[in-house]
């Protein structure tokens, strides 16, 4: 027989095991509460879409277009991509399925795996999962600084205090183009002191440059001219109420005149969320207000505004923190047994049990009693008993905490999840 090669779960991905799964969902548990609390509500939708809605309301000048989507074409020969994000689809649900009949702000949020073709690194895979918020039919400042704290509620609720969030406004369509002129003609002085990626960036899309990593560029980024010097006086007062309201808030911020975030949809606020535990990927959180997207995907004109949270990040930033919440233990009672009398005894009496609304785990491998007890200790049981002839016979169980060690007699018919608190 030829020996079968192992199989790897693909570069960039990664399980999330039974043993860590809980974090997990005390991430999810809190994202939920918090959206409640905020009126948002939960939509979810295709892992993949057509290839169309992601070159268009991404932007097809965004690196997460030109250089990470995973496209392909399916059996029908139509081109596929596995969702780079969630607010596309959002906008895309939105419009076909007519959200924007029921009644404005609608307040979406959504918790999904992306998928981004990038090199893996620590914060940084190829299958990630995100938390992202969508407000759709509010231009109101009020409702961006409603979505930035509700952002900084959820981190700060999960025990993280120390974070910077940075804000900034590049301003309304008329805005970005004068800014887009001005930033082109300054970047095209300084052609040669930029790296090549970024000289050909120059003439697409001259935004994209202050995003650069490379070493090269960052003189050149640093003294560029600012957005805030030609932003109209309807974006800066939008800009001005907004931090007006954070400050009314108490949310702490950051001007940063330089943040114009990865993606083409951004109108007016752009805003970023970073921590100083996770190296190179230091950005736990990004959003911004985009006004025009809507319309670019087919609909009319209606302003949102969004963000989304890399949970991995996030839980990296928890792990680093000291911060997870513990193990839950695995079940409330093992009921051991002796023979094959009782052992069919215990499986109905775990039944039972179930049905009652306590968990409950019966031996499945016919093993010694000390062997059940020992695998009971190991996998965390709170509660465990012995049945055999005896107990089957008088009705009454001798019932052990596995953290005190205390027994208490008990009789079957009794067993409660009140009475297994002892
Ligand atoms: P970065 O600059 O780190 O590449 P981005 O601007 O591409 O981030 P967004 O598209 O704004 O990221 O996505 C929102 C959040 O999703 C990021 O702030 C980050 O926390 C997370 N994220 C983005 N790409 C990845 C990835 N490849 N792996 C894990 N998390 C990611
Ligand atoms: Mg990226």
């Amino acid at each position: 027989m030829s020996k079968q090669i192992k199989i790897s779960a693909p570069k960039g991905t990664h399980d999330i095991l039974p043993t860590d799964v809980h974090i997990w969902q005390y991430v999810e548990k809190n994202i939920y509460d918090i959206c409640q609390k905020f009126g948002y509500n939960e939509i979810r939708f295709p892992v993949f879409e057509q290839t169309e809605l992601f070159n268009r309301g991404v932007g097809d000048t965004t690196d997460v277009v030109q250089k990470e989507m995973y496209t392909f074409n399916d059996k029908g020969d139509r081109s596929i991509t596995l969702r780079p994000e969630g607010t596309a689809s959002t906008v895309r649900s939105y419009l076909e399925n007519n959200l924007f009949n029921t009644p404005a702000p609608v307040k979406l949020f959504y918790i999904i795996t992306c998928y981004r073709y990038e090199r893996p690194q620590a914060g940084r895979y190829r299958e990630f999962r995100q938390f992202g918020v969508e407000n759709f039919g509010s231009s109101n400042p009020l409702t961006d600084a409603e979505v930035i704290s509700l952002a900084m509620n959820l981190l700060n609720k999960l025990g993280i205090e120390d974070l910077t969030l940075y804000i900034n406004s590049i301003g309304c369509s008329s805005c970005r183009k004068k800014y887009n002129e001005l930033l082109k003609s300054y970047l095209q002085m300084h052609s040669s002191e930029l790296c090549d990626l970024c000289n050909d960036r120059v003439g697409r899309n001259p935004l994209r440059v202050l995003d650069c990593k490379n070493p090269e560029c960052h003189d050149v980024i640093c003294d560029a001219p600012t957005v805030d010097t030609v932003l109209c006086d309807d974006c800066k007062n939008h800009f001005e109420v907004l931090k007006q309201a954070l400050d009314s808030i108490g949310v702490k911020y950051t001007v940063d005149n330089t943040l114009v975030r990865g993606l083409d949809y951004y109108t007016k606020t752009v805003f970023e969320i970073k921590s100083s535990d996770l190296g190179a990927q230091s950005t736990v959180c990004g959003g911004g207000r985009y006004d025009g997207l809507v319309e670019q995907l087919g609909g009319s004109s209606t302003p949102g505004i969004g963000f989304s949270v890399g949970l991995e990040r996030l839980i990296d930033i928890l792990t680093k923190k000291n911060l997870l919440p513990k193990q839950n233990d695995s079940v409330d009672l093992f009921v051991a047994s002796i023979g094959d009398n009782a052992s069919q005894a215990a499986f109905k009496l775990v039944n039972d049990l179930r049905n009652s609304g306590v968990s409950a785990e019966f031996d499945h491998l016919e093993r010694s009693v000390k062997a059940q007890l020992k695998y009971a200790d190991k996998t965390n049981a709170g509660y465990s008993t012995v049945l055999g002839d005896d107990e089957i016979s008088s009705g009454v169980i001798s019932v052990k905490n596995m953290n005190s060690g205390e027994v208490r007699d008990i009789k079957i018919e009794d067993l409660t999840a009140e009475n297994l608190n002892f």
